[in-house]
């Protein structure tokens, strides 16, 4: 196989094995996750119950979940559900069973408001959506719910329109009956939300191939098929999911499941499951190191042996300062974006990790090129520009947006990350700076256009921009510039307080600066880099 970089096309190919791929073209991801050779017997542990789902009692329960799904409520193939939940081992029951029917499996943060769901629910006009009885009062009360606890009794606060209860679903005799809608694998599997390049927040549509060609290189990049994982990361975003609902899933690991990320709760969980893997994003290394001397001496740490990191850019003060506080952890960093479903890159030991900055090697699947985004000259190696991915799990486009797809993803199949990068000349890649609106909070995703939308609503303000302000803890906050009507006295405080009522926390505006006009090209468009030096000048 091709490897390296290829001047004439200005490719860069990756050097690991190439994927095999299914050749059966009416396989669903499903199928294709349950027909892989189970090594291991738990599946998932819910840390805060203990309750466990065996491999076996997880193929069960998608089946005679989809069982139910198909006959009693109606599902069909093209039909979307969503789930608004917080980390659940029953997250990949639905998730498996939903896309084993050809249906289209669709997620919330269960952090954002009642208004920015209902948003999204008009977007993605779901048919069904599993919730629990905290959460369903967010829900536009005319649609179907599936709900997802039963334990923990708690009145129903609105009127929403019950079909279901999940552990009822789980629990129930087969119909028998195996008609069932034939998948193709074009079709669409999973729609995760993503504001991409720009703009707002956007259903990205990824098929069952896509999907499948990422199950089958997280089956090929040797993951230890030993591991015993503590997924804390939220399972509505690609990072979750496709880890801990398919990748994991696939190589018959166990995964302990926490509802949430609290630090504690997560170190009491490696010493109690004797875990040897986290998957994480920076914020939490960054609290680790800040925790250290606590942690290390509440919890016996002795079976953690990998740190996987990814979502947002690591530094390599923050890498050394872990590595020094945890010596006998390897961090394994990747590389990737919801648009891509795993394809990217990531290192391979903690050899490459200290090669501090690089996101690793590419994934096996994918092409890159490096186009210098004023010219759109394609950059050779050591020369820095936008990362374009290629492959077979990089999304076909946005759900009913053209126009964003158009400018995302063009006709050869590239898709623009928006993220500044090079490829060194042994293959590593390195992200240098983001090109894109987005701002990423804790790792969550905050796109600035929706921040902006709202801050025009407000009667003082004449015109506004969302930047990213660097911070230690968070990586980046969203900072706004606003411009204030002319003898309005509006406050920085009742700027952030505006904003703050609508939007979920992780989106609050944390900083205000006043200015005279929004820096804007002939064209409109705002000049965010022109923003973020005036911004970030005086630290
Ligand atoms: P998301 O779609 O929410 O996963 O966000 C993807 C974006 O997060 C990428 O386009 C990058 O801007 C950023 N990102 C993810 N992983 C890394 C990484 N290892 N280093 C730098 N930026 C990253």
């Amino acid at each position: 196989p091709r490897s390296g970089f290829c001047k004439s096309n200005s490719t860069f190919y990756s050097k690991r094995q190439p994927l095999s791929l299914p050749p059966n073209l009416s396989l669903d991801v499903t199928t294709f996750i349950s027909s892989q050779p189970h090594r291991g017997k738990t599946a998932f542990i819910d840390a805060a119950t203990g309750q466990c789902l065996t491999f076996s009692d997880l193929w069960r329960a998608v089946d005679r979940v989809a069982d139910c799904l198909y006959h009693e409520v109606g599902i069909r193939r093209g039909d979307v559900v969503l789930i608004l939940s917080p980390n659940s081992i029953y997250i990949p029951v639905v998730c498996l069973s939903v896309m084993s029917l050809g249906a289209v499996f669709t997620t919330a943060n269960t952090l954002n408001t009642s208004g920015e769901i209902s948003k999204q629910i008009a977007d993605s006009n779901p048919t069904l959506v599993f919730t629990t009885r905290q959460l369903a009062p967010k829900l536009p009360v005319a649609i179907s719910v599936v709900l997802t606890d039963d334990e923990v009794y708690q009145e129903l606060t609105s009127a929403i329109r019950v079909v279901g209860i999940l552990s009822e679903m789980v629990k129930k005799e087969p119909s028998g009956q195996r008609v069932r809608d034939r998948v193709n694998q074009d079709d669409t599997a999973m729609m995760l939300y993503s504001s991409g390049t720009t703009g707002p927040s956007k259903g990205v549509i990824s098929s069952h191939r896509n999907l499948t060609a990422h199950v089958a290189r997280f089956i090929s990049d040797n993951l230890k098929r030993d591991d015993i994982f503590i997924c804390t990361v939220p399972m509505f975003h690609t990072y979750g999911l496709l880890t801990f609902a398919m990748g994991t899933v696939a190589l018959g690991l166990t995964v302990v499941i926490l509802r949430r990320f609290q630090l504690h709760d997560m170190m009491d969980a490696v010493e109690k499951h004797r875990a040897t893997a986290l998957a994480l994003a920076p914020p939490v290394l960054v609290a680790m190191i800040n925790e250290a001397d606590l942690i290390k001496a509440k919890y016996d740490l002795s079976s953690l042996k990998t740190v996987r990191c990814g979502g947002a850019p690591l530094s390599k003060e923050v890498t050394e300062g872990f590595l020094e506080k945890y010596p006998t952890v390897d961090i394994l960093q990747g590389y990737a974006l919801t648009e891509s479903n795993g394809g990217g890159a990531f290192t391979n030991s903690a050899e490459e990790s200290r090669r501090y900055g690089t996101a690793g090697t590419l994934t096996s699947d994918v092409e890159v090129r490096i186009v210098d985004p004023n010219t759109g000259r394609f950059m050779g190696i050591n020369q820095t520009g936008e990362l374009w991915l290629k492959g077979p799990s990089i999304s076909k486009g946005y759900f009913k947006n053209q126009e964003a797809t158009n400018e995302t993803i063009n006709l050869e199949g590239w898709l623009k990350t928006g993220d500044l990068c090079y490829i060194d000349e042994d293959g590593f890649l390195f992200v240098v700076d983001r090109l894109k609106e987005l701002i990423k909070y804790k790792g969550y995703q905050v796109p600035p256009a929706e921040l902006e939308a709202l801050l025009i609503t407000h009667p003082d303000i004449l015109d506004a921009a969302v930047i990213p302000f660097p911070d230690k803890e968070a990586g980046q906050y969203p900072m706004a510039y606003v411009v204030r009507k002319h003898e309005s006295n509006l406050s920085e405080k009742q700027v952030i307080d505006f904003i703050s009522k609508q939007v979920a926390p992780y989106k609050k505006i944390r900083k205000v600066s006043f200015i005279n006009s929004i820096p804007k090209t002939a064209s409109g468009k705002t000049l965010r880099k022109d923003l973020i030096k005036l911004a970030t000048s005086k630290l």
